[in-house]
């Protein structure tokens, strides 16, 4: 049998609690971590027969907002519609979601590397009750909490676009980053506000035509339930390990949902994939469809920060900083925004950038200097500090330049390599101390006056 190599093709889903004051089609609260359960619940969110649905127009807006900072189209006409399916958790036995029109469609991403990867589509949505396994004396309980049900969640859908797990997980943590910035969500995985979900087949490595124009494998697995960055990379793993396996043997990958197992490191089946056709889909009837015009899109717009990659993009091109820096300081709002007051302020102060990024990062600077300020002059004074003063770089190289009368002829006449030797000597001189830009300027000078 032909051998073959196999490329992943991975295609994402993030769900992201939007943190809105109130729940998604009604009025209560939506706070519900570490909360009595079943507190903050209504008719509308339990789902009682007859109870109306309408939405929250802080949700609407948000969803838009992030759409737009991941360069969508955004649907001036949308709708919600009824997804169908039962589980105790979901009262209704359909959840409120976007099928066909979703508020925001057809956007990318670009790595640091400049690669583009596409986003089939945002959508809103309202999130499910929570079901708690509990033993109480010597009997087991599933109980539900209801206090998450129809907390704002939206969902973004990216096309099958990525082929490896590093470019994935830089786009999960953008997605997460961008939550942040754009206040749209903490989007805290550990309490659950963003949730993971890939979608993952093989295909034989065929070279010549562009990944995004290879026809796609005819099954894809379906990974659920992924609660962090790390498990995310390690089921990926276990995942395309277990399809090539399967594949080199000759045999068909099953279309399924599996889990992943964190002990084991390994996915498991949990069931058999379902398809949209499943879920009877149809147009929400409690609630009219939803309208923007142009100008309100606009408005939302100019709402919109500098995202991180563009950040990001400004720290490499124009200050030269070190990525492992760059990283640091976008994760870190608070010692961004220091950072940015010292790039408005340090204009004059001639100090290095790099250096600047050092101290703050390795030495917790800007703990010590609350104000951008006060850390920029106590940089200065210890530059000045740690530097020879122009009369030491003058008398080092004087001697430097009487000692060596036939380097200088030399470097006259061409042996530009003389330059170094002469600029290492004076630096003996001054132990090291002396500014290299300001050695080399006297020593030009003072060939031109010779
Ligand atoms: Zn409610």
């Amino acid at each position: 049998m032909k051998k073959y190599n196999y490329v992943p093709v991975i295609g994402l889903e993030v769900h992201i609690e939007l943190s809105t004051k109130r729940k998604m089609f009604c009025d209560c609260s939506s706070e519900h971590f570490q909360i009595k359960p079943n507190t903050n619940v209504c008719p509308i969110c339990l789902g009682l027969p007859g109870a109306l649905p309408y939405p929250n127009k802080e949700a609407v807006k948000k969803c838009i907002k992030f759409g737009i900072s991941f360069n969508c189209m955004i649907n001036k006409f949308s709708k919600f519609d009824r997804k169908h399916y039962f589980y105790p958790d979901l009262s209704k036995g359909y959840q409120i979601s976007q099928y066909d029109i979703p508020f925001c469609e057809g956007g990318h991403w670009k790595s640091s590397v400049n690669s583009v990867f596409r986003i089939k589509r945002i959508h809103l949505e309202e999130d499910t009750g929570k079901i708690q396994h509990r033993k109480i004396g010597s009997e087991y309980f599933s109980l539900i909490d209801f206090n998450r049900s129809g907390v704002p969640l939206m969902e973004l859908v990216t096309e099958p676009d990525f082929s490896n797990i590093n470019d994935v997980l830089d786009f999960v943590k953008d997605v997460q980053l961008a939550s942040r910035y754009l206040e749209v969500s903490n989007a805290d995985m550990e309490k659950g506000s963003m949730r993971l979900e890939a979608n993952i087949s093989l295909r034989k490595e065929e070279t010549g035509k562009r990944d995004q124009m290879k026809r796609l494998p005819d099954y894809k697995v379906e990974l659920k339930n992924i609660n962090s960055f790390r498990f995310l990379r390690s089921a990926l793993e276990a995942e395309i390990k277990r399809q090539t396996d399967i594949l080199k043997m000759g045999d068909k990958v099953i279309q399924e949902t599996r889990g992943y197992n964190e002990k084991t490191h390994q996915t498991y089946s949990q069931r058999s994939k379902e398809e949209a056709k499943d879920y009877r889909y149809f147009p929400e009837p409690d609630i009219p469809p939803i309208l923007h015009q142009s100008k309100e899109i606009d408005i939302i717009k100019t709402d919109i920060p500098e995202m991180p990659w563009m950040k990001r993009q400004r720290y490499k091109k124009d200050i030269g900083l070190k990525d492992e820096y760059t990283e640091i300081f976008l994760k870190d709002r608070k010692r961004s925004a220091y950072f940015e007051q010292i790039l408005l302020l340090n204009k004059n102060s001639g100090l290095d950038l790099s250096y600047i990024a050092d101290q703050i990062v390795n030495k917790n600077l800007d703990l010590k200097y609350q104000s951008p300020q006060k850390l920029l002059n106590a940089l200065s004074v210890e530059k000045n500090k740690t530097y020879a003063s122009s009369k030491e770089i003058k008398n080092a190289a004087d001697s430097v330049l009487k000692e060596n009368t036939k380097a200088i002829e030399d470097l006259k006449n061409g042996k530009i390599q003389i330059l170094g030797y002469l600029i290492g000597s004076i630096q003996k001189k001054l132990n090291g101390k002396g500014n290299i830009n300001e050695i080399r300027r006297y020593i030009e000078n003072a060939l031109m006056e010779n």
